[in-house]
């Protein structure tokens, strides 16, 4: 069976790029890292445990180009820091991000649920909608069980 690793290759060569051992690296750090969202420096720590020649530069660069090929989404939130989050296979819009304002966690919506909502923007702004960021800010469950278990 085909691997990710090799459809994400695929898709730098149809855009004329090659994998690289150093961009095969940064892409196998954000796999294995799939549920995080880590930012640039994050990456290239994790990179430099593989590729120890590997510059911070290279990651960005790398960083860059997968995000132009939207094999990653790049988001920030509100600190000021972009992360770099995979794009699910298939996926035609960014998943959405719950935000807990407690302990700083970070969950992800996979399913959309906004096609009501596109519709509407559509028809009434007459605006095609390619992409979205929808990041709610809230207390997450975790939290409130502590909260529970200490009342
Ligand atoms: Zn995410
Ligand atoms: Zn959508
Ligand atoms: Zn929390």
């Amino acid at each position: 069976m085909e691997s990710r690793i090799d459809r994400i290759k695929k898709q730098l060569h149809s855009a004329s790029y090659k994998l690289t051992p150093q961009r095969e690296a940064t892409v196998a750090v954000l796999l294995e890292h799939e549920e995080d969202h880590l930012s640039a420096e994050d990456v290239f720590l994790l990179v430099k445990e593989k590729a120890p020649d590997i510059g911070l530069a290279t990651v960005y660069r790398t960083l860059e180009l997968l995000t132009e090929l939207k094999v990653v989404d790049k988001i920030n939130f509100g600190d000021g820091v972009s992360r770099y989050d995979l794009r699910q296979e298939g996926a035609t819009h960014f998943h959405h991000h719950l935000v807990c304002v407690e302990c700083g966690a970070v969950d992800e919506i996979q399913e959309d649920l906004l096609v009501d909502v596109e519709k509407v923007v559509e028809k009434r702004w007459n605006f095609k909608i390619k992409d979205h960021r929808l990041t709610f800010h809230g207390i997450c469950w975790r939290c409130h069980d502590k909260e529970n278990n200490e009342a």
